[in-house]
């Protein structure tokens, strides 16, 4: 597919990745690869070590197009490890979901008959050995309430993301729980807000949470307006709902092996075949006119969800790094350029 011109590029001529966002802003890639490392360590500790190899070989190349003209460059491709706690796959599902939903979003809001709230769903912190079982039972919560008469009437499709924070403040009583929750965009017709019938205030949808997740204590459930005025509101209220599922640094947790390979093992087994984002209602059939591909099983190995497109007919050259754990403690360095003759 790639043919002549590659020029290896000489040890003395070496040079560091450097990825910006449009904003200016350095792409994470050095970040998330030395934590890809953690995460592979901490696998091999606990005898996983299958996982371990993937996580290790994650995105250890990154193939990028590269506009001769502009100099504008792309990510092309890279070969990512899918297994859900590596920092690094997160970060590009993070960003997948985020380029989604705002999509989807935006053509949403195209149709001035509906309005949207956010809600989010909580259960009280748990132990590690629960965590999973819980998890089960707010899966089920949820579905179980969305098909309540009374919330059908109003919602007109949702999306829901499912986070999990790990407390790690030694001073809390909740120290090393876990707390699980929802944070879930509702779409509700523009109605609700003014028909008393529709209307559902916070403490009918805390009982009504209380009530599908079957417990004896009233869960917390905050819900807030979405605010959709400008593109820049719609960004940060798309931006609150879809977040990672796990924050690394609440497993990854520095100069303590041993709570990290327990949280790692806690964690790697709850969410496991889990679809931990979704979208349902006119939103799941909006993701399916704009052809937008499963979140869950899509390829975090491109770029095609960011707003750089490069064209195929413009002048460009591919550029070849590979990471280099021995340079500088750990870089991708440039190793190849190759000219574009037929792909
Ligand atoms: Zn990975």
């Amino acid at each position: 597919m790639y043919v002549n011109n590659n020029k290896d590029i000489r040890k003395n001529q070496m040079e560091v990745l450097t990825d910006k966002t449009q904003k200016g802003e350095e792409r994470p890639w050095r970040e998330n690869k030395l934590k890809t490392l953690s995460l592979a360590k901490s696998y091999e500790r606990i005898g996983n070590t299958r996982k371990a190899d993937r996580v290790k070989n994650c995105s250890s190349q990154l193939i990028y197009k590269k506009d001769k003209n502009t100099g504008i460059k792309k990510l092309h491709s890279m070969i990512s490890c899918q297994v859900r706690l590596c920092p690094m796959c997160a970060w590009r599902r993070s960003l997948k979901i985020f380029g989604q939903t705002s999509k989807i979003m935006d053509k949403a809001l195209e149709n001035k008959e509906y309005r949207f709230i956010f809600l989010t769903l909580t259960c009280r912190n748990v132990e590690g050995k629960e965590l999973s079982k819980i998890i089960d039972n707010l899966f089920y919560a949820f579905k179980k309430m969305m098909l309540k008469t009374k919330v059908k009437q109003i919602v007109k499709g949702w999306f829901r993301a499912l986070e999990v924070t790990h407390n790690l403040d030694k001073k809390s009583k909740d120290y090393n729980t876990y707390h699980p929750h929802f944070h879930v965009i509702l779409m509700v017709n523009k109605s609700y807000f003014t028909d008393t019938k529709q209307y559902l205030s916070q403490k009918d949808w805390t009982s009504l949470w209380k009530d599908c997740l079957r417990v004896d204590y009233m869960p917390i459930v905050n819900i807030k307006a979405f605010k959709t005025n400008t593109k820049k509101e719609v960004e940060k209220s798309v931006a609150e709902s879809a977040k990672y599922t796990v924050k690394d640094n609440d497993y990854l947790i520095v100069n303590d092996e041993k709570m990290t390979d327990e949280t790692v093992s806690i964690l790697d087994g709850a969410l496991a075949n889990r679809r931990l984002v979704a979208f349902g209602g006119e939103l799941k059939k909006i993701h399916k006119s704009l052809n937008l591909s499963d979140i869950e099983k899509a390829s975090v190995n491109t770029d095609s969800d960011d707003d750089v497109v490069l064209r195929d007919d413009v002048n460009y050259v591919f550029e070849v790094y590979n990471w280099n754990i021995g340079y500088n403690n750990g870089q991708y360095l440039k190793v190849k350029e190759i000219d574009k003759k037929e792909n």
